[in-house]
């Protein structure tokens, strides 16, 4: 079968050949943290998600903050019925969510792997929103919140640091599609149990990169939900600083001109090696 799961479209097949995302044709776990703390309140809750990290991506990005699995294909092996069985195996009352990390390019097996599965808290697609509408209309059926990372509005910022010239084409269209698959945020115990979750990671000298992006949400997005994220830590061959908490503090005076208040800021201070997981 030809892999045709994410906007590279590289039509090979994966039982013989990678394509772009380095992925075969079994699903790669790089490591699974139980009691996950790190994401969002609505997304952690009060016991932690249970997160799963794939091996591979189909952006990997110059910055990336898991590049140590996102650059290569490494880690466990499993067939979608297999994956099933993992995630059964855990007690899932002990969880507030299960968090799936980078998972746009199995999407094919987590939808065959998860087609009937009747989970007890939500499943959270915590992807790069470079991913296309045909295939999140296919995962909405079994996915409960979409956390996607919207990362880039200019076409050369995402050429240069993911190799994606139509990123923002194809991520806008997702997360809209998102949103009307989801159109709903509804929540639980503080936990978001269905909904849309759009992050946004400030990265150094690209404040109005940013601004645009927040343009786009506020004009297309009826009530939107957002993650304003500064933490970023400069680990590619790009960027040489840390974002300066006047870009942030720019960046945030701008969403709440805009209106977008419902959501989450950082403070600058988690801009540490410490918050990135060790795998
Ligand atoms: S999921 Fe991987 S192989 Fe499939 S189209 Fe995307 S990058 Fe290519």
């Amino acid at each position: 079968m030809k892999c045709y799961d994410c906007p590279r479209e590289c039509g090979v097949d994966r039982t013989t050949e990678r394509g772009f995302c380095g992925a075969n044709d079994k699903i790669a776990i790089a490591k699974i943290i139980k009691n996950f703390m790190w994401e969002e309140p609505c997304i952690s809750g009060s016991k932690g998600a249970l997160a799963i990290f794939f091996s591979g991506c189909n952006l990997r990005c110059d910055f990336c903050q898991n590049y140590k699995i996102s650059h290569g294909c490494s880690g466990e092996f499993y067939t979608p019925e297999e994956f099933r069985k993992l995630i059964n195996n855990f007690d899932l009352s002990k969880f507030s969510s299960i968090d799936l990390i980078t998972p746009t390019h199995y999407s094919s097996f987590l939808c065959e792997a998860l087609k009937d599965f009747k989970s007890p808290i939500p499943i959270v697609w915590n992807s790069s929103a470079y991913e296309k509408t045909d295939v999140i209309d296919k995962i909405s059926q079994f996915v409960d919140v979409f956390l996607p990372d919207f990362k880039y509005f200019d076409n050369n910022l995402s050429k240069k640091l993911s190799f994606a010239e139509n990123y923002f084409e194809k991520a806008s269209s997702a997360i809209l599609q998102m949103i009307k698959n989801k159109p709903q945020n509804i929540f639980i115990d503080g936990v978001l149990s269905k909904g849309v979750l759009i992050r946004h990671l400030v990265l150094p000298g690209q404040v109005k990169d940013s601004m645009k992006v927040l343009d786009f949400i506020s004009k297309n997005v009826a009530r939107p939900f957002i993650s304003l994220m500064g933490q970023f830590t400069p680990l590619g061959k790009y960027f040489s600083r840390k974002l300066k908490p006047l870009e942030y503090k720019v960046v945030l005076n701008y969403a709440l001109k805009l209106g977008l208040e419902n959501g989450y800021f950082q403070e600058l201070e988690s801009a540490s090696n410490s918050f990135i997981p060790k795998f």
